[in-house]
Protein backbone atom coordinates (compact mmCIF):
# COMPACT_ATOMS: atom_id res chain seq x y z
CA UNK A 1 0.00 0.00 0.00
CA UNK A 2 1.85 3.53 -0.97
CA UNK A 3 2.30 5.81 2.08
CA UNK A 4 -0.76 7.97 0.82
CA UNK A 5 -2.97 5.70 0.92
CA UNK A 6 -2.79 5.02 4.44
CA UNK A 7 -3.08 8.99 5.20
CA UNK A 8 -6.77 8.60 2.99
CA UNK A 9 -7.98 5.47 5.18
CA UNK A 10 -9.38 7.88 7.77
CA UNK A 11 -11.76 8.64 5.05
CA UNK A 12 -11.77 5.73 2.58
CA UNK A 13 -12.98 2.09 4.16
CA UNK A 14 -10.42 0.24 1.89
CA UNK A 15 -9.60 -0.60 -1.44
CA UNK A 16 -12.04 -3.74 -1.94
CA UNK A 17 -15.74 -3.84 -2.06
CA UNK A 18 -14.82 -6.93 1.05
CA UNK A 19 -13.29 -3.78 3.45
CA UNK A 20 -15.98 -1.23 2.75
CA UNK A 21 -18.99 -4.57 3.69
CA UNK A 22 -17.04 -5.31 7.00
CA UNK A 23 -17.01 -1.19 8.11
CA UNK A 24 -20.56 -1.43 6.81
CA UNK A 25 -21.16 -4.09 9.59
CA UNK A 26 -19.48 -2.66 11.83
CA UNK A 27 -21.50 0.72 11.75
CA UNK A 28 -24.70 -1.33 11.10
CA UNK A 29 -23.77 -2.99 14.86
CA UNK A 30 -24.20 0.47 16.54
CA UNK A 31 -27.37 1.00 14.28
CA UNK A 32 -25.89 3.24 11.97
CA UNK A 33 -27.43 2.85 8.25
CA UNK A 34 -24.84 3.04 5.31
CA UNK A 35 -24.53 4.31 1.55
CA UNK A 36 -21.69 2.31 -0.21
CA UNK A 37 -19.56 4.59 -2.94
CA UNK A 38 -16.92 2.90 -5.34
CA UNK A 39 -15.30 5.74 -5.68
CA UNK A 40 -14.24 6.51 -9.62
CA UNK A 41 -15.41 9.72 -11.62
CA UNK A 42 -15.16 10.85 -15.17
CA UNK A 43 -14.82 7.81 -17.46
CA UNK A 44 -14.04 8.50 -20.99
CA UNK A 45 -14.84 5.35 -22.59
CA UNK A 46 -17.81 2.95 -22.70
CA UNK A 47 -15.96 -0.36 -21.49
CA UNK A 48 -14.90 1.23 -18.35
CA UNK A 49 -18.58 2.64 -17.79
CA UNK A 50 -19.81 -0.97 -18.63
CA UNK A 51 -16.97 -1.95 -15.79
CA UNK A 52 -18.53 0.47 -13.67
CA UNK A 53 -21.95 -0.19 -13.55
CA UNK A 54 -20.91 -4.01 -13.71
CA UNK A 55 -19.29 -3.58 -10.46
CA UNK A 56 -22.34 -1.46 -8.89
CA UNK A 57 -24.08 -4.42 -9.52
CA UNK A 58 -22.19 -6.94 -8.07
CA UNK A 59 -21.90 -4.64 -4.95
CA UNK A 60 -26.04 -4.57 -4.33
CA UNK A 61 -25.47 -8.62 -4.05
CA UNK A 62 -21.97 -8.79 -1.87
CA UNK A 63 -23.85 -6.54 0.86
CA UNK A 64 -24.68 -9.05 3.39
CA UNK A 65 -28.78 -9.61 4.16
CA UNK A 66 -29.56 -7.42 7.06
CA UNK A 67 -27.68 -4.28 6.18
CA UNK A 68 -29.68 -2.06 3.53
CA UNK A 69 -28.57 -2.33 -0.20
CA UNK A 70 -28.02 1.17 -0.38
CA UNK A 71 -25.19 2.59 -2.41
CA UNK A 72 -24.30 5.83 -3.90
CA UNK A 73 -23.20 6.45 -7.36
CA UNK A 74 -21.52 9.25 -9.60
CA UNK A 75 -23.25 9.95 -13.25
CA UNK A 76 -20.01 10.77 -14.67
CA UNK A 77 -18.70 7.41 -13.79
CA UNK A 78 -21.71 5.43 -15.41
CA UNK A 79 -20.75 7.16 -19.27
CA UNK A 80 -22.59 10.48 -18.42
CA UNK A 81 -20.29 12.20 -20.64
CA UNK A 82 -19.81 9.65 -23.49
CA UNK A 83 -23.66 9.00 -23.84
CA UNK A 84 -26.61 10.12 -22.54
CA UNK A 85 -28.85 6.66 -23.36
CA UNK A 86 -25.31 4.77 -22.48
CA UNK A 87 -25.35 6.29 -19.09
CA UNK A 88 -29.21 5.64 -18.79
CA UNK A 89 -29.33 2.05 -19.86
CA UNK A 90 -26.05 1.79 -17.29
CA UNK A 91 -27.71 3.09 -14.46
CA UNK A 92 -31.32 1.26 -15.31
CA UNK A 93 -29.50 -2.33 -15.19
CA UNK A 94 -28.19 -1.34 -11.53
CA UNK A 95 -31.27 0.01 -10.44
CA UNK A 96 -32.82 -2.98 -11.58
CA UNK A 97 -30.38 -5.60 -9.65
CA UNK A 98 -31.14 -3.17 -6.82
CA UNK A 99 -34.81 -3.78 -7.16
CA UNK A 100 -34.08 -7.78 -6.86
CA UNK A 101 -32.33 -7.34 -4.07
CA UNK A 102 -34.53 -4.41 -2.27
CA UNK A 103 -32.08 -1.91 -2.44
CA UNK A 104 -31.63 1.83 -2.97
CA UNK A 105 -29.30 4.01 -5.38
CA UNK A 106 -28.79 7.35 -4.95
CA UNK A 107 -27.33 9.53 -7.53
CA UNK A 108 -24.36 11.80 -6.71
CA UNK A 109 -24.66 15.00 -7.64
CA UNK A 110 -21.19 16.12 -9.37
CA UNK A 111 -20.27 20.01 -10.92
CA UNK A 112 -22.67 22.21 -12.53
CA UNK A 113 -22.06 21.36 -15.80
CA UNK A 114 -23.78 18.29 -15.17
CA UNK A 115 -26.80 19.45 -13.02
CA UNK A 116 -29.33 19.63 -15.28
CA UNK A 117 -28.20 16.55 -17.49
CA UNK A 118 -28.31 14.35 -13.88
CA UNK A 119 -31.53 16.04 -12.84
CA UNK A 120 -32.82 15.05 -16.54
CA UNK A 121 -31.98 11.09 -15.96
CA UNK A 122 -33.11 10.86 -12.79
CA UNK A 123 -36.55 12.44 -13.70
CA UNK A 124 -36.70 9.63 -16.53
CA UNK A 125 -35.26 6.86 -14.19
CA UNK A 126 -38.09 7.98 -11.77
CA UNK A 127 -40.86 6.84 -14.10
CA UNK A 128 -39.83 3.66 -13.83
CA UNK A 129 -38.07 3.48 -10.65
CA UNK A 130 -38.94 3.83 -7.10
CA UNK A 131 -35.79 2.79 -5.63
CA UNK A 132 -33.78 5.66 -7.00
CA UNK A 133 -32.70 8.93 -5.48
CA UNK A 134 -31.04 12.41 -6.31
CA UNK A 135 -28.59 14.57 -4.64
CA UNK A 136 -29.01 18.63 -4.32
CA UNK A 137 -26.38 21.33 -3.17
CA UNK A 138 -27.55 23.89 -1.50
CA UNK A 139 -25.08 26.66 -3.09
CA UNK A 140 -26.30 26.56 -6.51
CA UNK A 141 -28.66 29.28 -6.98
CA UNK A 142 -30.70 27.07 -9.15
CA UNK A 143 -31.44 24.83 -5.52
CA UNK A 144 -34.50 26.05 -4.48
CA UNK A 145 -36.51 25.70 -7.73
CA UNK A 146 -35.13 22.18 -7.54
CA UNK A 147 -36.49 21.47 -4.56
CA UNK A 148 -40.04 23.03 -5.05
CA UNK A 149 -40.28 20.42 -7.96
CA UNK A 150 -38.63 17.59 -6.12
CA UNK A 151 -41.09 18.16 -3.57
CA UNK A 152 -43.83 18.29 -5.94
CA UNK A 153 -42.95 15.27 -7.77
CA UNK A 154 -42.28 13.52 -4.21
CA UNK A 155 -38.62 12.30 -4.81
CA UNK A 156 -36.40 11.36 -2.40
CA UNK A 157 -33.47 13.88 -1.93
CA UNK A 158 -30.43 14.25 -0.31
CA UNK A 159 -29.08 17.56 0.20
CA UNK A 160 -25.64 18.83 1.09
CA UNK A 161 -24.14 22.32 1.02
CA UNK A 162 -21.58 20.77 -2.52
CA UNK A 163 -18.60 20.30 -2.80
CA UNK A 164 -17.04 21.20 -6.06
CA UNK A 165 -15.35 24.77 -6.86
CA UNK A 166 -18.05 27.14 -9.11
CA UNK A 167 -18.67 30.21 -10.34
CA UNK A 168 -20.68 32.89 -8.46
CA UNK A 169 -22.83 32.52 -11.27
CA UNK A 170 -23.70 29.89 -10.73
CA UNK A 171 -22.82 29.00 -7.30
CA UNK A 172 -23.21 31.45 -3.96
CA UNK A 173 -19.66 32.01 -2.25
CA UNK A 174 -20.37 33.21 1.31
CA UNK A 175 -20.89 30.38 3.67
CA UNK A 176 -23.19 32.18 5.90
CA UNK A 177 -25.15 32.56 2.57
CA UNK A 178 -24.57 28.77 1.92
CA UNK A 179 -26.53 27.80 5.33
CA UNK A 180 -29.27 30.12 4.82
CA UNK A 181 -29.89 28.13 1.65
CA UNK A 182 -29.82 24.89 3.03
CA UNK A 183 -31.84 25.91 5.93
CA UNK A 184 -34.61 27.09 3.53
CA UNK A 185 -34.29 24.02 1.51
CA UNK A 186 -34.38 21.18 4.36
CA UNK A 187 -37.47 22.65 5.98
CA UNK A 188 -39.18 22.05 2.12
CA UNK A 189 -37.80 19.01 2.36
CA UNK A 190 -38.79 17.86 5.90
CA UNK A 191 -42.11 19.24 5.09
CA UNK A 192 -42.80 17.59 2.07
CA UNK A 193 -43.60 14.43 3.56
CA UNK A 194 -41.14 12.80 1.09
CA UNK A 195 -38.63 10.97 3.44
CA UNK A 196 -35.07 13.58 3.26
CA UNK A 197 -31.71 13.03 3.95
CA UNK A 198 -29.87 15.74 5.77
CA UNK A 199 -26.61 15.11 4.90
CA UNK A 200 -23.97 17.82 6.52
CA UNK A 201 -21.33 17.75 9.54
CA UNK A 202 -22.18 21.32 10.02
CA UNK A 203 -23.95 21.66 14.11
CA UNK A 204 -25.77 24.72 13.22
CA UNK A 205 -27.71 23.08 10.12
CA UNK A 206 -28.19 19.59 12.57
CA UNK A 207 -29.56 21.35 14.99
CA UNK A 208 -31.96 23.72 12.83
CA UNK A 209 -33.37 20.41 11.67
CA UNK A 210 -33.63 18.70 14.86
CA UNK A 211 -35.41 22.39 16.25
CA UNK A 212 -37.70 22.16 12.84
CA UNK A 213 -39.07 19.03 12.88
CA UNK A 214 -39.80 19.07 16.37
CA UNK A 215 -41.77 22.39 15.90
CA UNK A 216 -43.42 21.19 13.13
CA UNK A 217 -43.51 17.33 14.89
CA UNK A 218 -42.38 15.88 11.90
CA UNK A 219 -40.98 12.47 13.07
CA UNK A 220 -37.86 11.25 12.83
CA UNK A 221 -39.01 8.43 11.16
CA UNK A 222 -39.52 10.95 8.15
CA UNK A 223 -35.83 11.86 7.25
CA UNK A 224 -32.25 10.79 8.31
CA UNK A 225 -29.11 12.39 8.88
CA UNK A 226 -26.33 11.74 6.41
CA UNK A 227 -21.96 11.77 7.57
CA UNK A 228 -18.91 10.89 5.20
CA UNK A 229 -16.97 8.02 6.68
CA UNK A 230 -14.16 9.55 9.23
CA UNK A 231 -15.69 12.55 10.11
CA UNK A 232 -17.82 13.05 13.33
CA UNK A 233 -18.33 9.51 14.12
CA UNK A 234 -19.06 10.45 17.97
CA UNK A 235 -21.77 12.78 16.46
CA UNK A 236 -23.19 9.55 14.00
CA UNK A 237 -23.68 7.55 17.94
CA UNK A 238 -25.02 10.11 19.70
CA UNK A 239 -27.57 11.19 17.28
CA UNK A 240 -28.67 7.58 17.13
CA UNK A 241 -28.84 7.23 20.95
CA UNK A 242 -31.02 10.42 20.52
CA UNK A 243 -33.51 8.45 18.51
CA UNK A 244 -32.69 9.92 14.42
CA UNK A 245 -32.21 7.56 11.57
CA UNK A 246 -28.06 8.13 10.77
CA UNK A 247 -26.53 6.84 7.52
CA UNK A 248 -22.85 7.36 6.84
CA UNK A 249 -21.16 7.21 3.38
CA UNK A 250 -18.81 4.39 3.03
CA UNK A 251 -16.52 4.83 0.23
CA UNK A 252 -14.00 2.76 -1.15
CA UNK A 253 -11.87 1.41 -4.09
CA UNK A 254 -8.80 2.24 -5.78
CA UNK A 255 -9.85 5.96 -7.17
CA UNK A 256 -10.12 7.84 -4.33
CA UNK A 257 -7.74 10.55 -4.98
CA UNK A 258 -10.30 13.13 -6.30
CA UNK A 259 -12.46 12.49 -3.31
CA UNK A 260 -10.17 12.72 -0.90
CA UNK A 261 -9.07 16.02 -2.59
CA UNK A 262 -12.55 17.47 -2.03
CA UNK A 263 -12.24 16.21 1.72
CA UNK A 264 -8.58 18.37 2.41
CA UNK A 265 -9.99 21.53 0.49
CA UNK A 266 -13.11 21.25 2.67
CA UNK A 267 -11.52 21.44 5.96
CA UNK A 268 -8.48 22.36 7.44
CA UNK A 269 -8.60 19.93 10.36
CA UNK A 270 -8.67 17.07 7.71
CA UNK A 271 -5.63 18.96 6.12
CA UNK A 272 -3.91 18.91 10.08
CA UNK A 273 -5.19 15.43 10.10
CA UNK A 274 -2.68 14.23 7.44
CA UNK A 275 0.42 16.32 7.98
CA UNK A 276 0.05 14.82 11.63
CA UNK A 277 0.26 11.45 10.42
CA UNK A 278 3.29 12.49 7.16
CA UNK A 279 5.58 13.61 10.91
CA UNK A 280 4.20 11.56 13.24
C1 LIG B 1 -23.42 11.80 3.08
C2 LIG B 1 -22.91 12.93 2.23
C3 LIG B 1 -23.06 12.85 0.87
C4 LIG B 1 -22.60 13.90 0.07
N1 LIG B 1 -22.84 13.86 -1.29
C5 LIG B 1 -22.46 14.91 -2.04
C6 LIG B 1 -22.81 14.96 -3.42
O1 LIG B 1 -23.45 14.06 -3.99
N2 LIG B 1 -22.40 16.06 -4.13
C7 LIG B 1 -21.70 17.08 -3.55
O2 LIG B 1 -21.37 18.06 -4.22
N3 LIG B 1 -21.36 17.04 -2.25
C8 LIG B 1 -21.72 15.99 -1.49
N4 LIG B 1 -21.39 15.98 -0.16
C9 LIG B 1 -20.41 16.96 0.38
C10 LIG B 1 -21.07 18.25 0.82
O3 LIG B 1 -21.57 18.94 -0.29
C11 LIG B 1 -20.07 19.16 1.56
O4 LIG B 1 -19.03 19.49 0.70
C12 LIG B 1 -19.49 18.55 2.81
O5 LIG B 1 -20.43 17.79 3.51
C13 LIG B 1 -18.95 19.66 3.74
O6 LIG B 1 -19.96 20.50 4.20
P1 LIG B 1 -20.63 20.33 5.65
O7 LIG B 1 -21.96 20.98 5.62
O8 LIG B 1 -20.62 18.91 6.01
O9 LIG B 1 -19.69 21.08 6.67
P2 LIG B 1 -18.45 22.09 6.44
O10 LIG B 1 -18.92 23.25 5.63
O11 LIG B 1 -17.24 21.32 5.97
O12 LIG B 1 -18.18 22.53 7.92
C14 LIG B 1 -19.04 23.47 8.59
C15 LIG B 1 -19.01 23.27 10.08
O13 LIG B 1 -19.41 21.91 10.38
C16 LIG B 1 -18.73 21.43 11.53
N5 LIG B 1 -17.86 20.30 11.14
C17 LIG B 1 -17.55 19.90 9.87
N6 LIG B 1 -16.75 18.83 9.88
C18 LIG B 1 -16.52 18.56 11.17
C19 LIG B 1 -15.74 17.58 11.83
N7 LIG B 1 -15.05 16.65 11.15
N8 LIG B 1 -15.73 17.58 13.16
C20 LIG B 1 -16.40 18.52 13.87
N9 LIG B 1 -17.14 19.50 13.30
C21 LIG B 1 -17.21 19.51 11.98
C22 LIG B 1 -17.91 22.61 12.02
O14 LIG B 1 -18.72 23.32 12.89
C23 LIG B 1 -17.68 23.41 10.74
O15 LIG B 1 -17.36 24.75 10.98
C24 LIG B 1 -21.90 14.99 0.67
C25 LIG B 1 -21.78 15.07 2.04
C26 LIG B 1 -22.28 14.07 2.84
C27 LIG B 1 -22.17 14.20 4.31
Amino acid sequence: MNPLTLFARRFVAGEKPQDAVRAGERLHAKGIKVTFDKLGEDVKDEGAAKRTTEAARELLGLIPRGIERNISIKMSSMGQDISRDLCVENVSSILEVARQVGGFVRLDMEGSKLTQDTIGIFQELRKRHDNVGLVLQAYLHRTPDDVKEAVRRRDRVRLCKGAYREPPAVALQDMAEIRRSFKACAHLLLESGSYAAIATHDEELIRDTIDHASAQKIPSSRFEFQMLYGLRPRRWEQLVAAGYNMRVYVPFGTHWMPYFYRRLRERKENVLFVLKNLFR
